[in-house]
């Protein structure tokens, strides 16, 4: 891994402000850079590793990327924040939805990666195992693609190692989140989003979840932003104190994907954030002459997380995403 910095930078692994583009080793990344941020205390301290631009339309995610770089003093902060605004660098420009171009594979669902996998895989890799090798938290800012509305909400990954689940619980809720969604640890047998492959090694990861069809929206921008200074003040990074909070962060346990049964256009009768009950109309999908084709209904009582907006759905593709209430919470 190598850090180029710019002009205006201080020196690399000094206290102060670094700017510049980072590039990986492993040859499958070859070709590509990534611009970086580095804001480093003059004091030592905790690492926090920050991206976004996984999916390059989630723009509240990357415009809190570009916003929390001035956010951090090297006078008033301990250790070092780390930020690259845009993870998806291959997606720059073509507005692809979910997946990397280079090998048609979702980034989010390759951790923790493989060194001599795809290009997707390759960068998980060098994401998790160089960038934040020493990071003591990695948080990857999502929410609302193209098509797409999400509330909310923020995702760590449930492991069988009770103190692990819990800093990553309070973690997770450092966001002002309608939900806080803690993954089945059943995910972990297969490659995952970023909270899974770091909890395979027993370190903590988190994803922020906010924002529609691709708009910046202020309040989906300073929901990222205010969730990761606080985390920023969790680790004691900053000194300041935690901001107050307004929504519920309701604890859930379990993510259901709902898939169209029938290709057709979907007209939507929930909107997310909201509380439903199981089998409950979420939706109908009808045929261009207005023909009722489908119901969708709620396969579990809980919130609905999000859902497409754009109604031509695919049959066998997402239309939403159901949280259910953790039972204890
Ligand atoms: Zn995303």
């Amino acid at each position: 891994m190598q850090l180029s910095a710019s002009k205006d930078s201080c020196l690399i692994g000094q206290p102060g402000i670094c700017r510049g583009h980072l590039t990986f080793d492993n040859p499958r990344l070859a070709g590509y850079t990534w611009p970086i941020c580095e804001i480093r205390g003059i004091e030592p301290g905790p690492k926090l590793c920050v991206s976004a631009g996984v999916h390059v339309n989630e723009v509240a995610g990357i415009e809190a990327a570009v916003r929390l770089q001035k956010l951090f003093e090297p006078s008033k902060m301990k250790g070092t924040v780390s930020i690259i605004p845009l993870i998806n660098q291959p997606a720059l420009f073509r507005y692809t939805e979910y997946v990397c171009p280079l090998d048609d594979k979702n980034i989010n669902y390759t951790f923790p990666g493989k060194s001599d996998g795809s290009f997707s895989e390759a960068l998980s890799y060098a994401i998790m195992n160089e960038w934040c090798a020493d990071a003591d938290c990695y948080i990857d800012m999502h929410g609302g693609d193209l098509r797409e509305r999400v509330s909310k909400f923020t995702i760590y990954q449930r492991t069988s190692n009770p103190q692990l689940d819990e800093t990553s619980r309070q973690m997770a809720e450092c966001f002002d989140a309608e939900f806080v969604m803690g993954l089945p640890p059943e995910l972990m047998t297969k490659p995952g989003r970023p909270p899974t492959g770091f909890a395979k090694h027993n370190r903590v990861a988190l994803m922020s979840e906010a924002g529609s069809n691709g708009l910046l929206e202020e309040d989906a921008i300073a929901f990222h932003v205010d969730g990761v200074l606080n985390i920023a003040r969790k680790l004691g990074i900053l000194d300041t104190s935690i901001s107050t909070f307004r929504n519920a962060r309701i604890l859930c346990d379990n993510y259901l994907w709902v898939k169209s049964p029938v290709s057709g256009e979907y007209h939507a009768a929930v909107e997310p954030g909201q509380r439903i009950e199981k089998n409950q109309k979420l939706g109908t999908v009808r045929n261009f002459f207005g023909e009722h084709l489908a119901e969708i209904t709620a396969p579990a009582a809980g919130f609905l997380l999000w859902h497409m907006t754009h109604p031509s759905i695919p049959e066998g593709s997402p239309i939403l995403a159901v949280a259910v209430e953790a039972k204890s919470a």
